[in-house]
């Protein structure tokens, strides 16, 4: 027997949160969620926004028929999904000439990288292509295996974290075939190189290399086919990964590679780089009498020096001294054992850090559109970016990481709000805009134009003489003591808040409060490499260039949600996701959808679906459209309050929806 429309909805739940009868209850909105889950229907609505849950296992969703499925119909006539995103974006962008922008948002472990690589693959197969476009499609869809390799890393929270942010733009000509591509990456998490937590490893190119490399491309390299042998490898004590076949990788990446333009000799010096940060690991220290280090490791400086074309002996010197200026004088001075293994550290995280430059440079330079001109082309971005990040103990990379989430969430405040409002006033509709939390206030307590926790971080690191961590915090209590969102242990009556550490400070940051611990905030925020990337990709970046690319253009929004912590299928973790819920502004959101009209369709679509529900409409209505919807609508016994038609997009918007729901097919 057929199921009844009415039960399969209350099976599966409604496919746009919108339509919930109670939109305002939290326990609703995670009910919905959870019957979809359990269902396998992994993306729901609000509005235009996708809301995606990491299914943890593969569903069949994602063959060549989805995607035909998706190709050139009405985002809402057909179930939520991916490609339906990709899709609007496309057509959007094809039909109004205007570039798009995919925002892709979640905690570690969500699948925003998965949902980025379905875009693309979307594009990639369903978009016209020639001979070399067919080309240009290779090579975008092959720099994902190959920055993974690089970028990504088994940490606790998800056996491929990308630990760095990737902004990606596809760039395609007048028909609509995609061209070329623009990659930049920001933010990649160095330290890793050198040291991992426990149950992490590091960046898996490591790990593929040394199970997966030719007998004689390790002898070449002196590596040896055992991972444990290296100091870099194992730090946080997690040699194998069940998900993870290192060996079938490293022929996926090394083919890549070759998609990609490198030419062998290419691949073999890139391959040297990452063998010497492996043999750097390896050196050792002594320690003379003096207190003065010296390298234990011949073997390993043998092999540096031949990888890296360097003097055995100017590498040692480099290794145990540092350069310092005595009376206008350059001398060398030797470091302690620690100073040395520091020095060492530095350097390896240096090579890796330029090295993934490079290779991002490099990819670039192969996915450029060689007779590229603005006037016929249009670009989609997708923006992949670290998640809201809150550990057992948080520094200067959580704040920085912290602080972009908090910008991106201003980002999809103004925009989601703005366009909103937009469309009322073209519709000729008025409306009662709705009251939400504005973290501009957050941003601005951090950000440099604002003399905030920035700019005083700078000033403590220009100021000369006796500046610490400590006189930096002092300093913030000074300034920004009083600020609503920010927190230290001293109470305003000289007590002292206990849950607090003297050496962090608190920020009360949109999804949440974050200690932050201000031990090496200085020394972090001076490192010239970190300065580097913290001027040119937190000031002048974040700041300016990528907020003026986003503004450019038309966003989508994709929110990721993760299930469990537990990286298992059909596990649904309310608090887990509740918490989730709650610092994507996902509740606000839906207040916002819902506080205007929050089911909208063009009246062709309208009539089309819904003629059946009134006999003068039913089987045709041969007059004007919009007088056919108001006949109907008024058959359904709506009040006039309950829905307005608009005058531009020929859109009928309704408040309550009950009555149409029960012709609803899709889920
Ligand atoms: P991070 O911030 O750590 O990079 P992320 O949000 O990019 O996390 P992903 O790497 O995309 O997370 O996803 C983590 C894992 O979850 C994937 O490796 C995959 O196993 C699973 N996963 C995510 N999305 C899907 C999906 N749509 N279908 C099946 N499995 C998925
Ligand atoms: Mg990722």
């Amino acid at each position: 027997m057929m199921e009844s429309a009415l039960t399969a909805r209350d099976r599966v739940g409604m496919q746009d949160f919108v339509l919930l009868e109670n939109h305002t209850s939290e326990v609703a909105f995670i009910e919905n969620l959870r019957k979809r889950f359990k269902e396998n229907l992994i993306y729901t609505y609000i509005g235009s926004v996708l809301v995606s849950m990491n299914p943890y296992k593969d569903l069949e969703i994602y063959t060549k028929q989805h995607m035909d499925r998706y190709r050139g119909v009405n985002f809402y006539e057909v179930s939520p999904h991916i490609y339906a995103v990709a899709d609007n974006a496309y057509r959007s962008m094809r039909t109004e000439r205007r570039d798009q922008c995919i925002l892709i948002s979640g905690e570690s472990g969500a699948g925003k990288t998965e949902a980025s690589k379905k875009v693309l693959q979307y594009y990639a197969i369903t978009c016209p292509a020639s001979e070399h476009v067919q080309t240009v499609k290779d090579r975008l869809l092959q720099s994902n295996p190959v920055l993974e390799a690089f970028g990504n890393a088994k940490t606790l929270r998800n056996d491929n974290s990308s630990r760095f942010g990737k902004y990606m733009d596809i760039q395609f000509d007048f028909k609509g075939a995609p061209v070329g591509g623009h990659i930049i990456n920001y933010l990649l998490e160095k330290s890793r190189v050198v040291h991992q937590s426990h149950g992490e490893r590091n960046f898996h190119i490591f790990y593929q290399l040394i199970e997966g490399g030719e007998d004689d491309l390790l002898r070449r390299l002196g590596l040896e086919k055992n991972a444990q042998q290296y100091q870099y490898l194992v730090k946080g004590n997690c040699p194998k990964v069940s998900s993870i076949n290192d060996r079938n990788d490293w022929k996926i990446v090394r083919k890549a590679l070759s998609v990609i333009g490198f030419t062998d000799d290419e691949v073999e010096e890139l391959l040297n780089i990452i063998a010497s940060v492996l043999h750097l690991g390896n050196v050792q220290y002594g320690g003379e009498d003096s207190g003065s280090a010296y390298i234990t490791t011949e073997t390993q400086i043998k092999y540096l020096a031949r990888l890296l074309g360097v003097d055995g002996t100017v590498l040692k010197e480099a290794l145990t001294h540092k350069k310092i200026i005595a009376k206008g004088e350059e001398l060398m001075s030797p470091l302690n054992q620690e100073q040395a293994a520091s020095a060492r550290d530095a350097l390896s995280k240096a090579i890796y850090g330029r090295t993934f430059t490079w290779l991002v440079n490099k990819i670039n330079g192969s996915l450029a559109f060689k007779v590229w001109t603005r006037s016929n082309a249009s670009v989609i971005g997708l923006l992949d970016i670290y998640g809201f990040e809150v550990f057992q103990n948080n520094s200067f990379e959580q704040f920085c990481i912290n602080y972009c989430n908090e910008k991106l969430q201003q980002l999809f405040i103004e925009l989601t709000l703005k366009s909103e409002q937009e469309e009322y006033e073209a519709e000729g509709i008025t409306w009662e805009p709705v009251q939400y939390f504005n973290n501009k206030i957050i941003c601005d307590l951090v950000e440099e134009k604002f003399k905030g926790i920035i700019s005083i971080l700078d000033e403590e690191c220009l100021r000369p003489g006796d500046a610490s961590d400590i006189t930096f915090l002092e300093k913030l209590e000074n300034t920004v003591g009083g600020h609503a969102h920010f927190l230290t242990h001293k109470l305003a009556d000289g007590k002292t808040r206990k849950i607090m550490g003297r050496e962090e400070f608190r920020l009360i940051h949109y999804a949440g409060e974050v200690n932050y611990n201000v031990n090496g905030f200085l020394d972090k925020n001076n490192d010239l490499l970190f300065r580097n990337l913290k001027s040119i990709y937190l000031s002048i970046w974040l700041l300016a260039k990528l907020m003026e690319i986003l503004m450019s253009k038309e966003p989508s929004y994709v929110r990721c949600i993760k299930p469990n912590d537990a990286k298992q299928a059909g596990r649904f973790d309310e608090v887990l996701i509740r918490h989730q819920v709650k610092y994507l502004g996902l509740m606000e959101n839906l207040r916002v959808r819902r506080a205007g009209f929050a089911y909208r369709r063009r009246y062709e679509t309208f009539l089309q679906r819904y003629k059946s529900l009134c006999p003068d409409t039913w089987p045709n209505w041969d007059g004007r459209l919009v007088d056919g919807v108001s006949t109907l609508v008024k058959h359904l016994g709506y009040k006039p309050e309950e829905y307005k038609l608009g005058r531009l997009y020929s859109k009928i918007q309704c408040t309550r929806t009950t009555k149409l729901q029960s012709s609803w097919k899709g889920y």
